[in-house]
């Protein structure tokens, strides 16, 4: 039997002592030595359907509490990432892949399946003119990721080594170890960046960390393949065959080639 908690201090009869329902005078089931009395609860319909509404709402309010919460953490992870907010309201059914189908199944199918891109280590390499969209589809993955609970993190080269050189003097510890951690990275347009030795071997460090690690990256560029070996030329090929074993292509412009994925 359920009870209900009435905090007295007398033991006299008053109302909480009689249902409010049906008016019957319920039994005391314990009295605390401090003057907690506790009565029994009543199992008459009107009150029996009383408790149920009750539980009902509660449980309503848990409900909207914990939906809130989730909003609030999604929120945080938004605005910790890094996403610019131009980018922050993208949404995959609404990016134009110009009629490109293999394009458009091949990010489908990555964010469809990312739980287990994630666990694998799988990610996505967008090539494409400038203005194809590039940024927008790797923040809508990345959206998509947070919107499942994975952390993720956005990176444009084109600022990461300015951003590194102004944390610590150089040492940029903070920035790497984030980019380190997080559920998803997005580098998004290698290349851009001013190339020296020490950018190419932090752009390698980060992609070695992250595929010793089975950890999913994002890399959007508009350099072809050749062009990424080419411009990077103490690390360029083994940066390029860490993208073909882990990354999948995906063109935004002109022919549609899709790398094979290796495992
Ligand atoms: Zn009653």
């Amino acid at each position: 039997m359920e009870m209900t908690t009435v905090r007295k201090n007398s033991l006299a009869l008053h109302d909480d002592q009689l249902c409010k329902y049906c008016g019957v005078t319920l039994p005391i089931m314990t009295i605390f030595s401090e003057g907690t009395v506790f009565y029994a609860q009543c199992n008459c319909s009107e009150a029996v359907a009383q408790r149920e509404r009750e539980d009902a709402a509660r449980q309503e309010q848990t409900k909207i509490l914990r939906q809130h919460e989730e909003q609030r953490r999604l929120a945080r992870r938004i605005a910790d990432s890094g996403v610019p907010a131009r980018y922050r309201d993208g949404v995959l059914s609404g990016f134009d892949f110009s009629d490109n189908d293999k394009s458009r199944k091949t990010a489908t199918d990555y964010v469809t399946n990312f739980s287990t891109n994630a666990k694998e280590g799988r990610g996505l390499l967008l090539i494409g003119d400038v203005g194809r969209g590039k940024t927008r589809l790797a923040t809508i993955i990345a959206l998509h990721a947070m919107q499942s609970g994975y952390s993720a993190k956005y990176v444009a080269m084109a600022s990461l080594f300015d951003r590194l050189k102004s944390e610590f003097g150089g040492i940029g510890g903070d920035i790497l170890n984030s980019i380190f951690a997080t559920g998803l990275l997005v580098l998004d347009d290698i290349g851009k960046e001013n190339t020296t030795s020490w950018s190419e071997s932090v752009l390698f460090q980060i992609i070695n960390h992250r595929y010793e690690r089975l950890q999913p990256t994002i890399i959007t560029t508009n350099l072809g393949i050749e062009n990424i070996q080419a411009r990077y030329r103490q690390c360029g090929d083994a940066i390029v065959s860490r993208l073909f074993e882990t990354c999948t292509g995906i063109m935004l412009t002109g022919p549609d080639r899709r790398m094979e994925p290796t495992r």
